[in-house]
C-alpha cells in the first residue's frame, strides 16, 4: 500500500478533499515533498509558523528541553520552567490586566477554559457569539460558532448562546446584566479576514463594563503579528478581560491560552477547586518552543514590514475577476464569483507549487497567511502565479 492509501484508510478523515501533500522537510516558508518538488507555504499551516518553518532557534530549545525532561506531571503541580519563563515572557509584552496565563494544549480547550471562567467570575451563562465566528471544535467551542450548518447536527450544545452579526449594533444591544461574557475574533478569521470597526470594539468593551459582562478576545489566529502589530487589539486600543492564544503560541508545537487578571483567574482555584484540569496543557518543550519563537519574532523586525508587505500583495492581486481583496496585516482574503471558481484556482496554484486555502465561511475565498519572514521578491513570485492560475481557470486550460 502506498502512504497515500494508509494515510486514507487508516489516519481518520473528515475532509472528503484532503489537500493530501506528502512533505518531507519544511524550511522557512518552503516544504518538499517526497519527489522533492519544492512548495511555497503560502498559510503558514494555518497561521502557526509566523516565524517560518525550522526556525534554528526554535528547533534548539526543543532539543534542550528534550534533553532536560518532557511530561512530568498533570497541569499546575509542578514549578516547570519553560512554562514558568514562557508565562512571563507573554505577561511582559501584554497590558498589565492580563497577567495569568492558562496554558492549554490548543485553541478550543483556551476557547472552554475562558467560557469556564466567565460563568464562573460572574455567576452568569448567557454568553454572546457572533455569526460566521470559529473558536473551535469541542462542544463548548462548537456551540458558540458562529454557523448553524456546522452546529446542527452535533445538537444539543450549550444552552444560553446567543449568536449576532460581527461589528453589528443588535450584538451589543443584546449584552445585559444576565451575560457571562461576550467571545468576538479581533479580526474575524473564517469569515475572510474582517476587520472590526474601532468605534464598535470601543463600545462593546464599555457595555460589558457596564453590565459586568467578561470581553473575550479571540487572537489564535490574529496574535503574534499577522496583523502588523504582535496583538491585533493594539490596533484598537482595546483590551479584553480574557485573550485567547493558539497556533502561533507554541512556534509550531500545540500550545493555546487563555489569559487574564489573577484576580479572575484565581476563581478557578475554588469551589470546586481545579476549574480547569489537563494533563498536557503547557507542556514543557510546546512552552519552549513557544518562548523561543517569540523571542525571535520581537527581535526581528518583520512586525514592522508587514504593512508594507500587504500593500505589496494588494498591489500584485488586480485582476478583474478578482472581486474583491480582504486584508489585515499579511492575512488576506481574495474573493471569487463562488466557490466552484475559487477551488480551482487554489488547486492550480498547489500544482504549481503555492499551497493556499479557502475559509470556512466563506469558500469563495483564497486564504492569504504566509510566514512574516516572506520577502518582497517572493510576494511578487506568488501574485503572478496567482495571476496565471486564474487565466488559466478561467480559459478552461
Ligand atoms: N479560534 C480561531 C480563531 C481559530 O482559527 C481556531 C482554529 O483554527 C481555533 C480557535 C481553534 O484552535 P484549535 O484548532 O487549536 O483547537
Amino acid at each position: 500500500m502506498t502512504n497515500r492509501q494508509l494515510f486514507l484508510s487508516h489516519v481518520a478523515q473528515t475532509s472528503p478533499a484532503p489537500i493530501g501533500l506528502e512533505i518531507v522537510k519544511a524550511e522557512g516558508i518552503k516544504m518538499w515533498d517526497v519527489d522533492g518538488k519544492e512548495y511555497i507555504d503560502l498559510i503558514s499551516g494555518f497561521s502557526v509558523c509566523n516565524i517560518g518553518h525550522s526556525n534554528p532557534e526554535v528547533i534548539k530549545a526543543v532539543k534542550d528541553q528534550v534533553d532536560r525532561y518532557m511530561h512530568l506531571i498533570v497541569y499546575g503541580e509542578f514549578i516547570e520552567t519553560p512554562q514558568v519563563a514562557y508565562a512571563k515572557l507573554l505577561t511582559d509584552y501584554l497590558p498589565s490586566s492580563l497577567n495569568s496565563v492558562y496554558f492549554t494544549n490548543s485553541g478550543a480547550e483556551a476557547t472552554e477554559g475562558a467560557m469556564k471562567l466567565a460563568k464562573r467570575v460572574t455567576g452568569r451563562s448567557k454568553i454572546i457569539a457572533c455569526n460566521k465566528a470559529y473558536h473551535g471544535s469541542t462542544q463548548g467551542a462548537l456551540s458558540v460558532m458562529g454557523d448553524e450548518y456546522w452546529r446542527n447536527a452535533f445538537r444539543p450544545l450549550l444552552p444560553d448562546i446567543y449568536h449576532l452579526d460581527y461589528n453589528s449594533q443588535e450584538l451589543i444591544d443584546c449584552i445585559d446584566n444576565t451575560t457571562a461574557c461576550v467571545i468576538v475574533e479581533t479580526v474575524q478569521a473564517e469569515s475572510g479576514v474582517n476587520r472590526p470597526g474601532e468605534k464598535w470594539l470601543k463600545t462593546l468593551q464599555t457595555t460589558c463594563t457596564e453590565q459586568g459582562a467578561l470581553l473575550v478576545f479571540d487572537e489564535i489566529q490574529a496574535g503574534f503579528g499577522r496583523t502588523g502589530s504582535l496583538w491585533a487589539f493594539e490596533h484598537y486600543g482595546v483590551v479584553p478581560d480574557i485573550l485567547l492564544l493558539g497556533k502561533a503560541l507554541g512556534g509550531g508545537m500545540p500550545l493555546g491560552a487563555f489569559i487574564a487578571d489573577i484576580s479572575l483567574m484565581d476563581s478557578l482555584t475554588n469551589n470546586p477547586v481545579l476549574g480547569h484540569i489537563t494533563t498536557f496543557g503547557g507542556h514543557p518543550v510546546s512552552c519552549a518552543a513557544g518562548m523561543a519563537a517569540l523571542k525571535v519574532l520581537v527581535e526581528k523586525n518583520w512586525i514592522e514590514e508587514v504593512k508594507t508587505k500587504e500593500e505589496l500583495f494588494l498591489n500584485c492581486l488586480k485582476h478583474d475577476r478578482i472581486h474583491s481583496v480582504r486584508s489585515a496585516g499579511l492575512w488576506l482574503a481574495v474573493e471569487f464569483e463562488s466557490f466552484e471558481v475559487c477551488k480551482p484556482i487554489i488547486d492550480r496554484c498547489i500544482e504549481k507549487g503555492v499551497v493556499s486555502d479557502w475559509f470556512l465561511f466563506a469558500p469563495n475565498c483564497m486564504r492569504i497567511a504566509p510566514p512574516l519572514i516572506i520577502t518582497e521578491a517572493e510576494i511578487k513570485e506568488i501574485c503572478s502565479v496567482i495571476m496565471s492560475s486564474i487565466e488559466e481557470v478561467y480559459q478552461g486550460k
